[in-house]
């Protein structure tokens, strides 16, 4: 089957799709309903990751790392008993209770358009939370792995209707041109089309409910952008605070965990600037270690909490936080 990634993001080439609203049977790589769920605290306020689905690779280059030697990516991945071939991305959103309602950052690919994503919904429904108790939707960029589920495909209805949804200006304005340029991808064009679709149909479907952010400022108690471009123009990380506690969440900053950290200056197809999605990870990577600030990410293993440790200059290493129950 053709399937194909955007941003890390599976989609269906033109060729196979289906009906948008009939998840494809998929008997080799069936995925149980539930949605695995983990359970956090971020100072006194619950906190969960839940696992909206992977997003199958059959190989990884040359859609990510296209600038590594194939010698020396497989050396590197055989280091930590991995292989360059069958990967699955997770993909992970963020829920937290705050006091002001329940907080979504990022929110998957929405329900029906790939086999294994969409089980965001599923997972709220499991922890009690109604659509109507999401007051804000944090997105960290707008590919459809991520504001996909802020809508019910394929008719682009809103999914979180008395939520408000947090985009960065410089995001929005990217892709709420008729043709955004993507130009500087290396993506396939049906990819990039359908990208282009599933923008139009969030920030539509938002209307007043899209709140542009310029800048760092606090938008949301306890929430604020960290300006990260490159992945799109206007990809930015999240910085959350309640007390004395934090979490950086990279959102695209990191897709491959196992090469990207010990090589941030490797990248991926999707990466609109590739120069700046560099400097981008270079400088959260950075920040993160300096502080010891807890991190999580979009793509990281499930449910990709954990710290980075700075190894050398411009290397790193992620160090997952231990589970627990
Ligand atoms: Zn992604």
């Amino acid at each position: 089957m053709g399937t194909v990634l955007l941003g890390s993001a599976p989609v269906l080439a033109c060729t196979d799709l289906v009906a948008d609203n009939q998840p494809q049977a998929s008997p080799a790589k069936a995925q149980p309903t539930t949605p695995e769920i983990y359970s956090f605290q971020l100072g006194d306020w619950p906190a969960y990751v839940i696992h909206d689905g992977t997003l199958p690779s059959p190989t990884l280059q040359p859609f990510f790392l296209p600038e590594a030697s194939a010698t020396e990516l497989a050396a590197l991945l055989a280091d930590q008993f991995l292989s360059p071939d069958n990967w699955n991305l997770s993909v992970n959103v963020l829920v937290l209770r705050t006091p002001q309602g329940v907080v979504l950052v990022d929110s998957g690919m929405g329900v029906g358009v790939t086999p294994t994503t969409g089980r965001l919904k599923r997972g709220l429904e499991v922890l009690g939370i109604a659509p109507d108790q999401v007051k804000a939707i944090v997105l960290s960029h707008a590919h459809p792995d991520h504001a996909g589920g802020t809508i019910h495909h394929p008719q682009g209805l809103p999914a979180f209707p008395q939520a408000r949804i947090f985009l960065s200006k410089a995001e929005a304005d990217f892709w709420g041109a008729d043709q955004p340029d993507l130009s500087t991808t290396t993506l396939p064009e049906a990819i990039k089309k359908n990208g282009i679709t599933v923008a139009h149909k969030v920030l539509h479907a938002a209307g007043d409910q899209l709140h542009k952010v310029e800048g760092e400022e606090e938008f949301w108690p306890g929430f604020r952008y960290l300006t990260a471009p490159g992945h799109t123009p206007g990809h930015r990380a999240v910085k959350i605070s309640n007390g004395s506690d934090t979490l950086l969440y990279l959102g695209d900053t990191v897709h491959i965990h196992a090469a990207q950290f010990a090589h941030p200056e490797w990248t991926m197809a999707a990466d609109t600037n590739r120069q700046d999605a560099i400097a981008s990870r270079v400088s959260l990577l950075e920040q993160a270690a300096g502080q010891r600030l807890r991190i999580a990410g979009g793509h990281l293993p499930f449910p990709g909490l954990g710290h980075v440790k700075k190894l050398a200059d411009r290397q790193f290493a992620f160090v997952p936080q231990p589970w627990s129950a």
